[in-house]
């Protein structure tokens, strides 16, 4: 059964924002998954410190990036904790729970350089290259997989989905270019490779990369 959801409203409010793309900076939204990728890692291998139930086997914590330029989508992956369908509703379909915006005054939200250079958006800044977001995930201690679907501001669907592993993958369908801006460059793995070492040298897990030409 697929199921059709309204986003609340200010986090409609920021992603129309970021479908719009007031931000120059749309790189950023590497950034942003790929940190929300990482600390899906961390709560699980912390888990797996003190939980002898769970494999402690380094190599299996790591983030993937998946470039498929002929179907134009760049799928970021991770083998996190992964979401049960509670969480996918409360962390994905309101921004509130996203800590930094909830502090940010009405004027602040008009300007989008102040929020997004200071505090970062998180998830939803994959709107700004993206027209369809899919994530498909499966949390540990779940047996069942789950699908969430947004074409943008008008909601989100939420139906079962398929995925043997425990963890996420984000799956971005990329903007065509248009004379003004540039999209399909996040396709190539010269542009990703630089991306990821301006934001996110820092992170401690491998970030592998498998890109297929056309
Ligand atoms: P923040 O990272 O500041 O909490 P985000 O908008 O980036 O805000 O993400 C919202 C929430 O969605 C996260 O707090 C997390 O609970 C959940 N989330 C996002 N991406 C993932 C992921 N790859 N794996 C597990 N949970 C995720
Ligand atoms: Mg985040």
């Amino acid at each position: 059964m697929v199921e059709t959801k309204e986003f609340k409203a200010e986090s409609r409010r920021l992603l129309e924002m970021m479908i719009n793309s007031i931000y120059s900076q749309k790189e950023v939204f590497l950034r942003e998954l790929i940190s929300n990728a990482s600390d899906a890692i961390d709560k699980i291998y912390y888990k797996a410190l003190t939980d002898e139930t769970l494999s402690f086997e380094k190599n299996n914590y790591y983030i993937k990036l998946t470039a498929d330029k002929e179907n134009r989508t760049l799928t970021i992956s991770d083998t996190g904790i992964g979401m049960t369908k509670e969480e996918l509703e409360t962390n994905l379909g309101t921004i509130a729970k996203s800590g930094s915006l909830a502090f940010k005054s009405e004027n602040e939200l008009k300007d989008g350089h102040d929020i997004i250079g200071q505090f970062g958006v998180g998830f939803y800044a994959a709107f700004m290259v993206a027209d369809v977001v899919t994530v498909i995930t499966k949390a540990l201690d779940s047996d069942i997989a789950y699908k969430w679907e947004s074409h943008g501001a008008n909601g989100y669907t939420i139906e079962t989905g398929e995925k043997e592993t425990v963890g996420t993958d984000i799956i971005l369908k990329i903007k065509e270019n248009t004379e003004e801006d540039s999209y399909e460059e996040f396709l190539e793995e010269y542009r990703l490779k630089a991306i990821i070492k301006k934001y996110s040298d820092f992170i401690r897990y491998p970030i592998k990369m498998d890109i297929t030409a056309t």
